[in-house]
């Protein structure tokens, strides 16, 4: 190390310098944030204050695990999504912005007053929290395979004061009451020869979260031609897929007997997640 003080602004740049990647900045300052508990702004007032060694050298500790390809989530323990913040780990997927997307559109959707919803993988519990935290009249249930994401999920909702029953269940099997008026996921839907899987962040997520066979579709495959048997008639069916699966997802969903068939597009204008309603009244689940 140089002789030159530790100040909040030398530290941000040589940490953005090594960092690289898409937002180096940003994850020097979540990073710094982390450890003297201070937000951006305050940076920026006082970029020649003087850090103490040893919160320097946790911060330098934070950005070579950062630079060695560990996601700013899982150093820092949490992620913000949508209002809230919540504990992240690594059994689980990292919650995304995109998957924002789906909650707004289900904010958008007619759904009844009280609605009976349904999120399949819940992970941190994100969209569940996010949508219980918007609707505190709606009844929030959420599944996970994986018993580390149930526990986690649960511990986010009993944080942030939400009320989700979380259940061990890959994806319906150990479900008993049907009926919902929603059921929404963000599944794993990434090919297993899909070359993302060997770059950046995702390295450090378990392919339970993100693999779903050959084509990635295998999941919503079989999300799509259950649901049906698990909605109140007229009830929607929401998940989130790949930039370039929106068609096929639609067939999918048009397979399965779902009308009012849409695909609607994230934050960076990609198709990002499709919905469809079951029929009312009439037969639709023998197609
Ligand atoms: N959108 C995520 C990614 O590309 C994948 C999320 C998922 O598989 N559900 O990293």
């Amino acid at each position: 190390m140089s002789n030159a003080p530790d100040t909040v602004a030398a530290l941000l740049a040589d940490a953005a310098a090594r960092i690289g990647g898409d937002s180096p900045r940003l994850d020097a300052e979540l990073l710094l944030e982390a450890v003297l508990d201070r937000n951006p702004t305050w940076f920026r007032t006082w970029p020649e204050h003087e850090v103490a060694p040893a919160d320097a050298a946790r911060f330098r500790t934070l950005v070579e695990r950062r630079v060695a390809g560990h996601p700013v989530a899982h150093l820092l323990g949490h992620r913000g999504f949508w209002t809230l913040t919540l504990e992240v780990s690594d059994r689980t997927l990292i919650p995304r912005p995109d998957t924002e997307c789906l909650v707004e559109a289900t904010l958008a959707l007619p759904l009844p007053e009280q609605a009976r919803v349904l999120d399949l993988g819940t992970g941190t519990g994100a969209i569940a929290l996010a949508l219980a935290s918007e609707k505190p009249d709606w009844s929030v249930s959420a599944t996970d395979a994986v018993e580390d994401a149930v526990a986690l999920a649960r511990r986010n909702a009993e944080r942030l004061g939400l009320s989700v029953q979380v259940h061990r269940s890959h994806w319906f099997r150990n479900l008993t009451a049907a009926g919902f008026d929603l059921i929404i996921s963000n599944p794993p839907y990434i090919a297993e020869s899909d070359h993302h899987l060997d770059e950046g962040d995702v390295r450090f997520e378990p392919a339970s979260a993100l693999v779903a066979g050959a084509d990635g579709l295998d999941d919503i495959r079989e999300i799509a031609a259950t649901a049906p048997d698990w909605l109140q008639p007229g009830g929607w069916l929401l998940v989130e897929h790949g930039y370039d699966q929106g068609a096929a997802v639609r067939d999918l969903f048009l397979a399965a007997g779902f009308s009012e068939v849409e695909t609607g597009r994230d934050y960076g204008d990609n198709d990002r997640y499709t919905l469809g309603r079951i029929g009312k009244g009439e037969c639709n689940a023998d197609g």
